[in-house]
Formats: structure tokens, sequence, C-alpha cells
């Protein structure tokens, strides 16, 4: 079922993410982690849909979408650029194979880790974040989604990587089977992985020769 939701606000989260608050349709319900087609509601966009993550929690009186634009695709992502607060998105039923099973890593690459912010954020509300890891891969610092907000969680252990810059406080490079090796120490833990697809590959691989069961894996399908 098609909802016409109105927005509220729109905020810079970095140079090019943004976060978008939408008016929630009465009763509307979904699982932390999952996602929904999003189009534009104007005539040319609106049967262009998109898969956005909610980064919000079920029981907010808004919605939320932290989406980062790509000019270079002539796209949905871009088209949101050009929206402004009274405008309205169309949203879908929520769908999606990510949901918490049980403490583990996260690991993310860029705004991939946008299913992890609404399943982080609800283990805080629940006091339940201790034992938990987030490998958090970008291209530089000033690239990191939420970085604050992450940095804040008590009990949550923060891996910063970045792959265009080499600094103090940060791993250097990409996540593959070396810097797993280093950050987790049991791999029969659940595991979670959301990125562009080559990291997600590598991931994945790297993972299983580490020992982790290709089942203890969630990511999207
Ligand atoms: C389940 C799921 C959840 C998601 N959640 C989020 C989220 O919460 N936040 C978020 O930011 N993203 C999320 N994404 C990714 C998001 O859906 C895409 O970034 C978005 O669909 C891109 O839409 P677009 O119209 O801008 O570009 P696209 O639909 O990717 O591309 C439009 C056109 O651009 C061209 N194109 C494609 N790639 C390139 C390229 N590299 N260079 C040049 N041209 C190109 C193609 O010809 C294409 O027809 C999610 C994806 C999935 C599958």
């Amino acid at each position: 079922m098609t909802h016409t939701v109105k927005i509220i606000a729109i905020e810079s989260v970095t140079r090019d993410v943004d976060r978008y608050v939408l008016e929630k349709p009465e009763g509307f319900d979904f699982t932390p982690g999952q996602a929904t087609e999003v189009s534009i509601d104007k005539p040319q966009w609106r049967e262009e849909k998109r898969p956005f993550t909610f980064t919000c929690l079920p029981n907010w009186d808004c919605l939320e979408f932290t989406i980062k634009h790509y000019p270079d695709h002539d796209g949905v992502t871009e088209a949101l650029c050009d929206l402004s607060v009274g405008d309205a998105l169309v949203i879908d039923d929520p769908w999606g194979t990510i949901a918490y099973k049980g403490p583990g890593t996260f690991i993310a690459g860029g705004a991939g880790v946008t299913p992890f912010i609404a399943i982080l954020r609800n283990l805080e509300v629940l006091g339940k974040l201790a034992g938990h890891r987030l490998i958090l891969a970008n291209k530089t610092e000033a690239d990191i989604i939420n970085r604050a907000e992450f940095d804040a969680m008590e009990g949550l252990e923060i891996v910063h990587v970045l792959s265009d810059e080499d600094k103090p406080g940060f791993e250097h490079g990409r996540v593959d089977k070396a810097l797993l090796q280093r950050h987790i120490d049991d791999f029969s833990q659940d595991l979670y992985l959301c990125g562009p697809e080559p990291m997600q590959d590598a991931v994945k691989s790297a993972l299983k020769e580490l020992g982790a069961d290709p089942e203890s894996v969630t990511f999207e399908k």
C-alpha cells in the first residue's frame, strides 16, 4: 500500500548525504533494518522508485531516511536535492532481510550504514548496546554518517576505516581479512554486512575464510 508523505525537515549530514524527516502515516510500522520503495511525488518522478532504509525507530512520530546523493546518476537521489520542506515522497510497504538476530559485529560501507542506524538506535533504547561492534568504512573522515551519534553510543565498540586518508585513530585501507582478524575474535557471532556490492562480496569471502558460517552473515539479498 502506498502513502504520500510530506517532508517536515531536510538536514545536511555530510557533503553528499541528507536526512529527510517525513510525516508518518497513521499505524505505519516496520522493523529496524527494513527499507521501502520511495519515489518523489512529482509527475515526472512518481514512477521512479528506489529503495531507502528507515533510519528512525518504529515508535517515533515521524519517519526518517538518510540518503546519499549521486549527481552523476542523473536519477532520483540527484532530484531529491531539489526538494524542500512541504514537498512529498511516496513510500510503500516495508521490506528487507536485514534484521537484528543477536549480539555481534556490524560491518558497513558508506551509506550502507543506514540499516544499522535504526538497529543500533533500537539497541541503545533497550540498553543492550554492550557487546556490539561497528566496523564503519568510508573514503574520508568527513564522509562518516552520524559519527557523533555512533561515537557517543555507550558500550558500542567502533572501528573507523578510511580508504582515502591515513590518520591517527583510524584504520587505513579496506575492510579485508587482516583487518577483520585484528578486530573480531570470534567468527561464530552474528555478523551484519551492508555496503557497495564489491565490498560486500570481498567481506563475505574474507569472513568465510576466517571461519564464519555464511548462514550467520546477515545482508540484503
Ligand atoms: C534495500 C536497500 C536499501 C537502501 N537504503 C539506502 C539508504 O537508506 N540510503 C541511501 O543513501 N541509499 C540506500 N540504498 C541505495 C539507493 O537505493 C541508491 O543509491 C539509489 O537507488 C540510487 O538511485 P538514483 O536514481 O540516484 O541512481 P540509480 O538508480 O543508481 O541510477 C540512475 C541511472 O544512473 C546511471 N548510473 C548508475 N550508476 C552509475 C555510476 N556509477 N556512474 C554513472 N551513472 C550511473 C544508470 O544508467 C541509471 O539508470 C539502498 C539500496 C537498497 C537495495
